[in-house]
């Protein structure tokens, strides 16, 4: 992933603060050369973040972060090996094992995350700007990402001072109550769509736990984490509490998780890398969590209001460039309104503006990386062999460089392509006829994944009947994905293990310890009791 080691520029540590600087090695590109706009406040390299000081690697590695509408390198990043994530991990067990964090009283550390959430939320348009850059997401969609992820912080502060633990009375008997305890050092690994929001998900609850934590982000999109060390240092959290490495998966991601001070590993990515990551935690006997990917089906039955059904699959597919883990990339329409909503849905899907990330009227901006636009572009190639190209299937005309890639609609797909079967993850979808009920359930489930899916019908008993048939960890009926923050969240099946949201999320960053204390007799069976005299022992206690 993303680009080979550059030399090493030498260790230095600096702080925070050296955010807003402007590297005169690095000048911002121009509009002409890059379409998009170079977004003010960059710092001049990305650095780890370990006990209180952002920190180049120790042997000064770097790689190059590039911009996704030329391809050029634009800001460089420290790339974290063995002896960075050692480091991160000693700061980290020090402030768990030593310091306040783990200690406080749940409105102690509720008050700092929501200075956290109040410093996140005045990032503001900033951060949609450094999204936007870095990520190739249209800057209207980057919008808002501050809001989402403050509310994380803000929910996670609400839920630590509400929670109540469970005690368990057998009345004259026994006591039990749960003794909550955070559970350590917490390795977050997160990918690089809406890369903030994404790392903002696990950090919160990890944080509002009181567990301690490194973070290892993406490296395709690693400059808006660099964000968290002013954010955090600003809002009251002590050193050491929160730390970054930067750094690639088969080295800094691998290092975290098999490193043996790391109780539990939180990722979200790729299903194949899931499944690496899940075989190194069973060395370890880490708990996990596993936020993988999807192929969501939308089940659009004949009796739905078809309109907002096409404007909610467009959005569900289209938005976020269609690098969404929840993208309704299955559409399956009923037989009765199936050519109707194909004509509609690629005539709509061939209006889609794609364009710079920068402009506001764009809806598709380009794809993150060279790496992942060749993957999507193979993706539609295969697409044209195995289905009907309705909309779509290449470059723009007006967009020569960069990773821009039309809308693409792909109709009579058969539930053994490819494009049906695998993530493509881009803005690709693959629409497929269904004639009844038990089919549209049928292919729904017939796909490796289960993350979420979508139903859309006037008929109440089918809704709730189909919703329950369909593998996959979360339905929404007659919406796109819209989140309460309260429910379970997560997949079935490849697209994950465990879920979080709400307490589950608390659940999972801590230890649920039962302590049983006696209250009245508790009958014990003697043994070894034959021919020994009570009150031998000579200690005294209750029998001597
Ligand atoms: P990825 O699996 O390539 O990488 C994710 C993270 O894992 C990165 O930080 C990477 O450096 C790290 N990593 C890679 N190999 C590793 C290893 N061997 N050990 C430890 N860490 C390693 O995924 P991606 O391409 O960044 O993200 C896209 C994927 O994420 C898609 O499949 C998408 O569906 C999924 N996703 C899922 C959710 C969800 O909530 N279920 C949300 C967002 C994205």
């Amino acid at each position: 992933m993303a680009s080979s080691p550059s030399t090493p520029t030498g260790a230095s540590a600096t702080r925070p603060g050296a955010i807003t600087r402007t590297d005169p090695h690095h000048p911002p590109t121009t509009q002409e050369d890059t379409l998009a706009t170079t977004p003010p406040g960059l710092p001049d390299r990305i650095q780890h973040y370990i006990d209180g000081a952002l920190v180049d690697s120790a042997n000064g590695e770097t790689f190059d972060v590039i911009e996704p509408t030329t391809n050029q390198p634009y800001i460089t990043c420290a790339s974290g090996q063995q002896a960075d994530v050692d480091a991160a991990v000693a700061a980290a067990t020090k402030a768990f094992d030593s310091g306040p964090w783990p200690r406080m009283l749940p409105r102690q550390r509720a008050a700092i995350l929501n200075k956290i959430a109040d410093e996140v939320s005045a990032l503001n348009d900033g951060l949609a700007a450094i999204e936007s850059f870095d990520s190739g997401l249209p800057i209207r969609q980057a919008r808002g990402q501050a809001n989402r992820a403050a509310e994380n912080f803000r929910f996670f502060a609400d839920l630590i001072v509400a929670q109540v633990d469970g005690a368990f009375k057998m009345p004259g008997r026994q006591i039990n109550y749960v003794n909550r305890k955070p559970m350590g050092v917490a390795g977050l690994i997160t990918p690089w769509n809406t890369p903030f929001m994404q790392e903002s998900w696990k950090l919160a609850p990890a944080l509002a736990s009181g567990c301690t934590v490194v973070l290892k982000p993406a490296e395709f999109t690693p400059v808006s984490a660099q964000l968290w060390a002013g954010i955090m240092e600003r809002a009251g959290v002590p050193e050491g509490v929160f730390n970054i490495v930067h750094g690639f998966g088969e080295s800094a991601g691998d290092a975290l998780v098999k490193h043996p001070d790391v109780p539990l590993i939180s990722f979200t990515g790729e299903l194949g890398t899931g499944k690496i990551i899940y075989g190194n935690c069973a060395r370890h006997m880490k708990h996990m969590s596993l936020e993988l990917g999807g192929k969501s089906p939308a089940i659009v039955f004949a009796d739905a209001d078809v309109e907002a059904a096409l404007d909610s699959t467009l959005f569900g597919v289209f938005s976020l460039n269609g690098e969404r883990c929840t993208a309704s990339s299955r559409i399956l329409v009923e037989r009765p309104i199936y050519d109707r909503f194909v004509a509609a849905y690629a005539e709509r899907a061939s209006r889609i503006v794609v364009g710079p990330p920068s402009d506001p009227d764009t809806e598709i901006a380009a794809l993150v990386h060279p790496e992942h636009y060749r993957k999507v572009t193979e993706y539609i190639e295969i697409g044209k062999s195995e289905a009907r190209l309705v909309a779509g299937g290449s470059r723009p005309e007006h967009l020569s460089k960069g990773n821009y890639v039309q809308a693409t609609v792909f109709a009579d797909v058969p539930p053994t392509a490819r494009i049906f079967q695998e993530e493509i993850f881009g803005p690709v979808v693959a629409i497929t006829p269904f004639d009844t009920e038990e089919e549209a359930i049928r292919l729904a489930n017939d796909v490796e994944y289960g993350l979420a899916a979508y139903v859309w019908t006037n008929d109440v008993a089918r809704a709730h009947n189909v919703a329950g048939a369909i593998e996959s960890g979360m339905v929404w009926i007659n919406s796109h994905n819209v989140r309460d923050l309260r429910t379970p969240f997560g997949g079935v099946k490849g697209s994950g293990l465990g879920h979080e949201g709400g307490y589950r999320s608390l659940d999972f960053y801590t230890v649920q310890q039962s302590v049983h204390v006696r209250l009245g007799d508790v009958h014990t069976t003697r043994f070894g009791a034959t021919g020994y005299a009570d009150g031998d022992l000579g200690l005294g206690g209750p029998s001597a």
